[in-house]
């Protein structure tokens, strides 16, 4: 279903511009995840078919667990000096502009594509292609190569099929509907490679990350009658199992699938900064309790960026969640 909000580009609309510019910048959120990568190389990859010069552009490194999606060899944190005017830039699964972080050149709305499934996405590019009953970004990726009549070829597939299980959670999530299935079956029929994904994706954790797991469990506070569970992470546990920032993204899924937890909360607080992930059985909706602090996402996932020491951050969290009713 298309977005009906001021602004938001139809299928046919931004099908035309991706035909009438000749080059692209693919642009992916910092801390990339699978559907941010996926998707920016899924429409690289087709754009290169039809004859479009393609770069990608990327804050932070490609985690280990992603660099086996096709075209990651080519991310770069610079843009080449001889784009031509016409260039646009399709910034992916990102619900602002600021998601992209700080190292992009100046950029003229006029040449900002957006495309995204996040709820309260900003709008903030000439072309907004922002479908939030998508479960990925990648999906939308495929709305568009339908439009562009591109067949999608076993990498763009592989790139595709990867954004879905991404965001649904290897198809655990509730986002996980009967077109979602339909869709990844046509991406394996068309050659995606599910095992490499699952393999690369799920099945490849490093030892520190385990260890680091088991400590943020043990560590864990519960609160709210047991319908709230919290843990943090810092620069010391990081340490002391060897582990790095990209160890800790699956913590907070492990704390939500603890029984009777309504809301699960990883504060992370490492690199100068108090990164928090809020996870949600469905009942709280936790875009909303990050849109209080500055951050955002979906209803069962999102994130912020918290300003302050980790103690202000735990007790501004815990009363964001008490507000959206936990
Ligand atoms: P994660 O907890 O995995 O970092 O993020 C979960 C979801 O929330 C993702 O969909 C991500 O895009 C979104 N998200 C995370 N951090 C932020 C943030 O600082 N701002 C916004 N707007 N969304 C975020
Ligand atoms: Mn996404």
């Amino acid at each position: 279903m298309i977005d009906e909000r001021a602004g938001a580009a139809t299928t046919e609309e931004v099908v035309a511009e991706l035909r009438r510019r000749s080059a692209f910048v693919m642009v992916s959120h910092v801390k990339p995840d699978g559907d941010t990568l996926g998707a920016g190389f899924g429409l690289g990859l087709a754009l290169k078919k039809i004859g479009k010069r393609v770069h990608y552009f990327q804050q932070d490194e490609v985690p280990r667990n992603l660099r086996f999606l096709r075209e990651a060899e080519f991310v770069s944190r610079s843009v080449p000096a001889d784009l031509p005017a016409d260039t646009l830039w399709v910034f992916c699964d990102m619900s602002d502009f600021s998601r992209a972080g700080e190292f992009l050149p100046p950029i003229s709305r006029e040449n900002m594509l957006d495309i995204d499934h996040h709820l309260g996405n900003s709008h903030f590019g000439k072309l907004n292609y922002v479908l939030p009953s998508e479960c990925s970004t990648g999906t939308c990726v495929m709305r568009l190569l339908r439009g562009l009549d591109i067949e999608i070829d076993r990498d763009i597939a592989t790139n595709l099929l990867a954004t879905i299980m991404t965001d649904t959670g290897g198809f655990m999530h509730s986002n996980t509907t009967p077109d979602v299935l339909r869709l990844s079956a046509e991406l394996m029929l068309a050659g995606a490679d599910k095992e490499l994904i699952t393999e690369q994706i799920f099945a490849n954790k490093r030892w520190p990350a385990m260890r680091l797991l088991g400590r943020a469990i043990d560590a864990a506070q519960v609160a709210h009658e047991g319908r709230y569970i919290w843990a943090c992470i810092d620069d010391e546990m990081l340490e002391r199992c060897g582990a790095d920032g990209e160890d800790t993204e699956e913590i907070v899924n492990h704390l939500r699938s603890i029984e009777h937890v309504e809301v699960a909360a990883l504060f992370k607080a490492f690199d100068g900064e108090v990164r928090v992930s809020l996870r949600s059985s469905g009942r709280v909706n936790v875009q909303s309790a990050a849109a209080r602090l500055g951050g955002g996402g979906h209803f069962r996932a999102s994130g912020l960026t918290f300003r302050g020491s980790v103690a202000d951050a735990l007790k501004a969290v815990d009363d964001a969640l008490v507000a959206e009713g936990l």
